[in-house]
């Protein structure tokens, strides 16, 4: 079988290695058919991803068949389509008991600290893999985490209908953001981006407002959009050096407000002490997802997540090289590419 090396940043080999074994009867073999490239994984190209190491095997949203299934797996049987988890957390830490397994002290995350699914098959613990319906197009199987995230940080956020959201940063997960506030009911999201067709593409999913960074004011346009009260929810989904400290300028959010970040810009920002405290804001991380996989996929299942137009490029596993040449030279209206197997 072929995978997918960054042996160092910049540094890609497609080696030629045997199929895996399975290590123990609790695990299962995966036969990889689709997987998504996302923002980190071109952090881990580029040797700006802090939570990576080397050589690594990417991709962390993995969706494929069992291929084979140890004695003592009961959840997934050989033949069926799986979403593959992400994460492997200890189950016995502070962070795992109190249900923060995302944050788990001694987590390990497929495609980033340990090899992910960019290759034809890889052995996983069968309880970090859930099936999905057969009928699930592979290219949506693989948004399945990006959806996972959505749904993980508006729980965070704890949106509910009468919040007054702003997103800034309209590329997969802030649309993803964008669909998942709606779904939960919310009235008004705006969004914010410099790329007017990202903006176009928001409407499509649901903005109720759009702003362009670029030639407009964010402060006072949101300031009108909002009848001078500020927004109750941000989100940084754009995550670039300045982009925080834009969120919490005075004027966008309202007192009590809660501030999303949804990155790992590791740019120092201009925040003070007093935009947190005059408005009593709420600063909530947010990384990766727990326990969101299995409804995000019971909600993909029921065709209610609007997957068009999310991944933009489908590559074959066989030229996955083409990956990276995007990666180095992206195409505008290129958001985010699927790789297929
Ligand atoms: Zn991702
Ligand atoms: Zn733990």
């Amino acid at each position: 079988m072929k995978e997918v090396v960054v042996v160092e940043p910049g540094k890609v080999e497609i080696r030629e290695v045997p199929v895996p074994e399975l290590a123990n009867e609790d695990e299962v073999l995966i036969q990889m058919k689709a997987a998504g490239v996302c923002g980190s994984d071109h952090h881990i190209y580029h040797g700006s991803n802090p939570c990576s190491t080397y050589p690594r095997i990417p991709g962390h949203e993995n969706a494929g068949i069992v291929a084979k299934a140890g004695k003592n797996v009961t959840n997934v049987k050989e033949g069926d389509h799986v979403i593959v988890d992400l994460l492997s957390s200890c189950g016995e830490c502070y962070q795992c008991r109190i249900g923060r397994k995302n944050v788990c002290e001694h987590v390990k995350v497929r495609g980033s600290g340990a090899d992910g699914g960019w290759r034809e098959y890889f052995t996983a613990p069968a309880k970090e893999v859930y099936k999905i319906d057969d009928r699930v197009k592979w290219e949506d199987a693989a948004l399945i985490e990006p959806y996972a995230i959505g749904a993980h940080c508006t729980a965070r956020a704890r949106i509910v209908e009468e919040d007054v959201v702003f997103i800034l940063g309209t590329g997969t997960i802030g649309s993803i953001i964008l669909q998942t506030c709606k779904a939960k009911g919310v009235k008004k999201v705006i969004c914010c981006d410099i790329d007017d067709a990202s903006l176009e593409r928001a409407k499509a999913y649901g903005a109720d407002g759009v702003i362009n960074s670029r030639t407009e004011d964010v402060a006072s346009r949101v300031h009108e959009m909002t009848d001078g009260h500020g927004v109750t929810v941000a989100f940084d989904s754009a995550c670039f050096p300045g982009s925080l400290t834009l969120c919490m300028q005075p004027g966008i959010l309202c007192n009590a407000g809660r501030m999303v970040p949804m990155g790992f810009c590791t740019a120092p920002e201009q925040i003070t002490q007093a935009m947190i405290n005059q408005r009593e804001l709420d600063i909530i991380g947010s990384r990766m997802s727990a326990f969101q996989f299995e409804p995000t996929i019971q909600r993909m299942e029921k065709g209610e997540l609007d997957t068009e137009g999310i991944a933009t490029a489908l590559i074959p596993f066989g030229e996955v090289q083409q990956v990276f040449k995007y990666m180095d030279h992206p195409a505008p209206e290129s958001k985010k590419m699927v790789i297929l197997f």
